[in-house]
């Protein structure tokens, strides 16, 4: 991947993952001179990994209410100039085969690798060069705004080691303008890093409360014994907390609970909140139960819940819940229980112990502070020529395809600004 390296360049983009690659391509190809620096040992870990191997590269329907932040007016604007449509278009003209899977999510048909050969065919297209196993240590800046004369060649002097591990050599490169793309903290072993967060507190931006997102949940017993017996399994739900509500599959794991409901809802959720889940949704439980009851139904309940929910799962239910009923038909127990019984499967509360934490999350909730960058441009305002992109903002997308389509979106307005 490495490419002659120059002293000096128009712009250096810091991080070659999806935002990063875009911005990078964006301005290459408006005849800016650009250098990507990338700490990994390969570029686009994260984009590899997307989506199950089949990167859920964007969305349908994007709209602000897809994220997450502490300015939710934010993103609006670059997502309406980079828009689903286009990425989409850039997919086709590269012939990258993709689908359309339910809630408007498009995968690819083939492999992740085909939108990553995509990014990196745009930039060997528009001549940016790429540095791998390159960490930049220190960032410094000449002072723009009290030199004030518009645009300067030399704004930035990043110093770092480059062939690391290996020669480890000394590495200063001049630049007008800087791209941080760095990303979050989640999965340190693609590439998650916080040296985003430094730069943003060398320059005077603040940086919001930051947290696992897109993550599954970990109990403590008795339910991870039961979570542990029904590993593998999933089963559709209705869950909520803090006010958000998402129906989707969910998924018992060895630690607890996972799935796409579980994944969203953790964006929402903080320690020591209930969740709300409804294991039959859009079936009103205790009433069927009762009817049931009224015309003399001689069934047990664990052969009436088999009709909703997957057989393991009713008989842990079961022990947990109705166990003296286990052999009673519904025609002999008391309306109570039943009205009982039934609440307990629509309106389950079970208190997460914590998140699987950023080792295994798919994003970082929060980020950069908003307040002091341009949504038009992701140019800092009191910093000409300093930009900052993608995840290490306090932008997050719920699960969809919205957290690249974010990624793409800043890194092109960034691209044809800097
Ligand atoms: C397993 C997994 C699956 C996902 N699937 C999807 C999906 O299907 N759809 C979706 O929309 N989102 C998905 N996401 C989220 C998505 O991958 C991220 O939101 C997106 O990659 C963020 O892009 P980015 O360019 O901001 O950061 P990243 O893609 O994380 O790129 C940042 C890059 O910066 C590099 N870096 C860090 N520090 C330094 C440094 N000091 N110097 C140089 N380089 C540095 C990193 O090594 C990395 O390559 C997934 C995330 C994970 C972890």
């Amino acid at each position: 991947m490495a490419s002659p390296i120059d002293q000096k360049y128009d712009v250096v983009v810091l991080g070659a993952g999806a935002a990063g690659l875009m911005s990078a391509f964006t301005a290459g190809r408006r005849g800016r001179k650009v250098l990507v620096i990338e700490k990994s040992n390969k570029v686009g870990k994260k984009i590899l990994m997307s989506g199950g191997g089949r990167c859920n590269f964007t969305n349908e329907l994007v709209d602000s209410d897809n994220f997450l932040s502490q300015n939710t007016h934010f993103c609006k604007s670059a997502l309406s100039r980079f828009t689903s449509s286009d990425f989409v278009d850039l997919v086709e003209r590269h012939n990258v085969e993709y689908e359309v899977r339910k809630r408007n999510q498009y995968f690819c048909t083939g492999s992740s690798r085909d939108i990553l050969d995509m990014l990196l065919k745009e930039c060997g297209s528009a001549g940016v060069d790429i540095l791998t196993d390159t960490e930049v240590r220190e960032v410094n800046s000449s002072d723009y705004t009290k030199g004030g004369t518009g645009k300067s060649d030399n704004r930035f002097l990043i110093k770092g080691l480059s062939d690391i591990n290996r020669s480890n050599r000394h590495l200063e490169i001049s630049c007008d303008s800087l791209i941080i793309a760095t990303g979050a903290l989640s999965i340190p072993t693609l590439g998650g890093s916080g040296y985003g967060y430094d730069i943003a507190e060398q320059f005077d931006l603040p940086v919001t409360r930051k947290y696992a997102g897109l993550v599954p949940f970990m109990f403590s017993e008795p339910l991870k014994s039961v979570f542990t017996r029904l590993s593998g399994i999933s089963t559709l739900v209705q869950i909520e907390t803090n006010g958000y509500v998402f129906a989707d599959s969910m998924l018992f794991t060895h630690r607890g609970l996972s799935g796409p409901a579980m994944l969203q809802i953790s964006n929402y959720w903080s320690p020591g909140d209930l969740l709300k889940i409804d294991l039959v949704p859009n079936v009103d439980l205790s009433y069927e139960l009762i009817e049931m009851k009224n015309q003399s139904d001689k069934r047990l309940i664990r052969s009436y819940l088999n009709e909703y929910l997957p057989r393991a799962v009713v008989l842990e239910l079961q022990s947990l819940w109705f166990a003296d009923f286990s052999e009673v038909p519904i025609s002999q127990i008391n309306t109570k229980d039943l009205i009982k019984i039934g609440n307990t499967l629509n309106f389950w509360h079970p208190k997460p112990s914590g998140t699987e934490g950023f080792r295994t999350a798919e994003v970082t909730v929060g980020g950069v502070n908003t307040n002091g960058i341009s949504s038009q441009t992701m140019e800092v305002k009191k910093h000409p020529g300093l930009y900052f992109i993608g995840e290490v903002l306090d932008v997050t997308g719920q699960l969809g395809g919205f957290n690249f389509q974010w990624a793409w979106a800043s890194g092109y307005v960034a691209g044809l600004a800097a």
